[in-house]
């Protein structure tokens, strides 16, 4: 027999289970949920209409390509009021022609119903907030809109769909604020190329002028402290041939400084980016650092991911000076196209720029720990947390011995840092970013 606990927790279960996946909840929820805000809001767009406000009407695509209006308020110069101006948009929610959350509502050309994956995406009403804009918010939005909504709708549940809006709430805090990008941002004497994840690869496997290796660096919180312990590792970085923004605290710190980052462009995530890019064009990739037997394990995570890919070497990082000669000769030896170096910072980019002249290679990277990751000894952040811009929370509960002086300490002295810069710039150049 069933014990009774057991069989209550069962029937339970099976209650809540049909209750979220009942139409009801899926439509009704929404639009009650949007009518009591909508109320709560109506005050502030009556207020924002009589001062010169005028609500601006757009057509766009709802569910099964059926035609909506979305509003929002804007001022004369047809501008969207700040945080007022996405109160309307409300309104669509109570009609039952959007939802809180969903796939971004599309203008009329945006999406092709002939398109399998378009069709997928229009089989559930667009959101007022989506993961795509979620993650835009947080710099991590690589891998295009239509594969993030088609993944958005083969796993939609009632309750991703409340941790998307939670996450979004509390993104819409720190979120992206401009679609207008410098090409550099400069952050505490370090210049960063302000590229897309897709731009950087496309720059990794551009082979440079003259022929020598790129060096490629990824610059994060911890190796802008670094910085000012280390002036040649400084100098190592900012003339590196190419410098990325790794980290939602380069992004604080770009908001903060006048000079706004646009992607979160981490080693981890664009590693598979670069296999895929490596192996269509049928090139190859070395791997050096970490223990040994976590660069094999990396390597046969390729096999299985890119079974296409060639690894041309592979060389675990703790070797030491005396056989450094035959380390170089295995990598001249692989003819690879791309490099990935894994010594932890500052070893790994002063490794490079010590050795640059003599790799044969187009590109060579410093990773960091992403060999620790690929092998899957040490489990990467989930998705959520990598959303809210997080992920660094989760290498500190993993290993709070060794990382809370990176973060914890590190975070705080770089903040503090950003915001002395901040405060003790001449007057002019402030003046100058503000308008930027
Ligand atoms: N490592 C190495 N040789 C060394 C010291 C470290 O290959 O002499 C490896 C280490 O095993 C780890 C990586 O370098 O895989 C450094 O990881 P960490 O997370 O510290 O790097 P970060 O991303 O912080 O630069």
């Amino acid at each position: 027999m069933t014990p009774l606990p057991c069989l209550f927790h069962n029937t339970r279960r099976k209650h809540l289970t049909r209750l979220m996946q009942s139409k009801w909840l899926d439509n009704s929820a929404s639009r009650w949920t949007g009518g009591i805000a909508l109320l709560a809001a109506a005050p502030m767009i009556c207020l924002a209409v009589l001062m010169g406000g005028r609500l601006e009407r757009t057509i766009k695509l709802g569910r099964y390509g059926r035609r909506f209006e979305s509003l929002r308020l804007v001022n004369s110069a047809g501008e969207a009021l700040p945080i007022l101006g996405g109160l309307p948009a409300l309104i669509p929610i109570v009609r039952g022609q959007m939802m809180w959350v969903g796939p971004e509502a599309r203008g009329l050309k945006a999406l092709d119903l002939q398109d399998e994956r378009s069709r997928q995406i229009s089989s559930v009403p667009p959101g007022l907030v989506s993961t795509w804009w979620l993650r835009n918010q947080t710099n991590v939005a690589f891998g295009g809109q239509i594969a993030t909504d088609v993944d958005y709708v083969a796993t939609r549940t009632i309750r991703n769909d409340l941790g998307i809006l939670i996450r979004s709430c509390l993104a819409w805090f720190y979120g992206q604020r401009t679609e207008r990008f410098e090409k550099e941002a400069a952050i505490l004497g370090i210049t960063i190329h302000n590229t897309t994840m897709d731009e950087a690869v496309t720059e990794i496997l551009k082979p440079l002028h003259h022929g020598r290796a790129r060096q490629v660096s990824f610059v994060n919180v911890d190796c802008i402290n670094l910085t000012f312990k280390d002036p040649d590792y400084r100098h190592v970085l900012q003339t590196s041939d190419l410098r990325l923004g790794d980290g939602i605290g380069l992004r604080i710190a770009g908001r903060l400084l006048g000079s706004e980052v646009q992607q979160n462009v981490n080693g981890t995530d664009l590693f598979p980016k670069l296999c895929a890019e490596l192996e269509l064009r049928g090139e190859s990739l070395f791997l050096i650092g970490a223990r040994p037997g976590v660069v094999d394990d990396v390597a046969a995570w390729i096999h299985k991911s890119y079974p296409k890919l060639l690894v041309a070497g592979t060389r675990h990082g703790y070797f030491s000076g005396t056989e450094e000669p035959q380390v170089m000769e295995q990598i001249r030896h692989s003819q690879a196209t791309v490099l990935l170096v894994a010594f932890g910072a500052p070893r790994q980019e002063k490794w490079i720029r010590r050795n640059l002249e003599k790799l044969p290679v187009v590109s060579a990277l410093a990773v960091g720990g992403l060999f620790d990751f690929y092998s899957g000894r040490i489990p990467r952040a989930p998705q959520w947390l990598r959303e809210l811009g997080l992920e660094w929370t989760y290498r500190l509960y993993q290993e709070p011995k060794r990382m809370w002086r990176r973060y914890l300490l590190g975070n705080t002295v770089f903040l503090a840092r950003v915001l002395w810069e901040r405060w003790t710039r001449p007057r002019n150049n402030a003046k100058e970013i503000r308008a930027i």
